[in-house]
């Protein structure tokens, strides 16, 4: 497996790989890999010849220092599980190499509505920092195919933006959430839960099936079936919910009847001893 830390070996590498034609699929991650992962890299593996992971904890998409002090990371690890998995190539770069004239003086990017709602909302500048940190990568690596989670289904619909307004000749494939058995969806920051945090938190799983139910099953209203989630998260003292909305999944604008939507979600965002959680499901 090829490691990259700097620019130009990179570009060697992929530059050959376009003259042999070879198909690239990029799987953009911040590290502290787990299975959510892992199943993005292997549906890669299978859809083209060489995959890329990259590996970037990106400064500019925290909007809280210690979020990002805290955020985990094992490169070694990640390193071990990509090349048991037969991936071909790592981009693991310094902050010196993605923003060399300093993070402070990085450029900015407005995705218009969808960064004024939930994640962008909640996390100034995040959306800003995400295109930013996906622009240069996507240039670097010129992938065919770029995969993303649907657990952060509001970035997905962010990328699918970049790719479109700057006319990135990337096809974008969402591969869905990865949860324990516990349904807890699968992120690197639960390793700072604890145990019984993290059987707390698979109750953010539950409100958003109770919501799902609500609407398909019992055909509630949009403002019913958010109220009887509230009401169930109220009842545990120790998730500090953030928000909980149901939106069109695919330009998050909020959803007052799911007949008039081609796709819809629920997402929530909460703190559980904490740390900032998110999670969605679609209908
Ligand atoms: P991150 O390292 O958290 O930035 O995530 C890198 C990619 O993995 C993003 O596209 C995420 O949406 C995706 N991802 C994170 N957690 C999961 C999960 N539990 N299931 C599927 N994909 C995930």
């Amino acid at each position: 497996m090829h490691i990259f830390k700097t620019i130009k070996p990179l570009k060697g590498f992929i530059d050959e790989a376009k003259s042999s034609n070879s198909k690239i699929g990029l799987v953009p991650t911040m590290g502290a890999l787990h299975e959510g992962h892992m199943a993005i890299i292997r549906k890669s593996l299978k859809d083209n010849d060489i995959t890329v992971c990259s590996i970037y904890v990106n400064p500019l998409q925290f909007n809280n220092s210690d979020d990002l002090d805290k955020y985990p990371r094992n490169l070694k690890r990640d390193l071990d599980l990509l090349e048991e998995a037969g991936c071909q190539a790592v981009f693991s770069p310094p902050d010196e190499v993605m923003y060399p004239e300093g993070k402070k003086n990085s450029m900015e990017l407005d995705f218009g509505n969808i960064s004024q709602i939930l994640e962008g909302k909640h996390r100034p500048g995040h959306f800003s920092g995400v295109g930013v940190v996906l622009s240069k990568i996507f240039h670097l690596i010129a992938p065919d195919q770029a995969y993303f989670g649907q657990k952060d289904l509001q970035q997905v619909a962010v990328v699918r933006k970049l790719i479109q307004d700057l006319f990135f000749d990337i096809q974008l494939t969402r591969v869905p959430t990865i949860r324990n058995n516990k349904g807890l969806a699968l992120s690197s920051r639960n390793s700072r839960l604890s145990g019984q945090d993290k059987l707390i938190a698979s109750q953010l799983y539950l409100a958003l099936t109770v919501v799902k139910e609500e609407l398909l099953q019992r055909q509630v209203s949009v403002t019913e079936a958010r109220q009887k989630a509230l009401q169930l998260l109220e009842e545990t003292a120790s998730i500090k919910l953030e928000y909980l909305e149901i939106v069109d999944a695919g330009n998050f604008g909020m959803v007052s009847d799911i007949q008039n939507h081609r796709e819809v979600a629920v997402c929530i965002a909460a703190y559980v001893g904490g740390v900032r959680l998110i999670d969605n499901i679609l209908l």
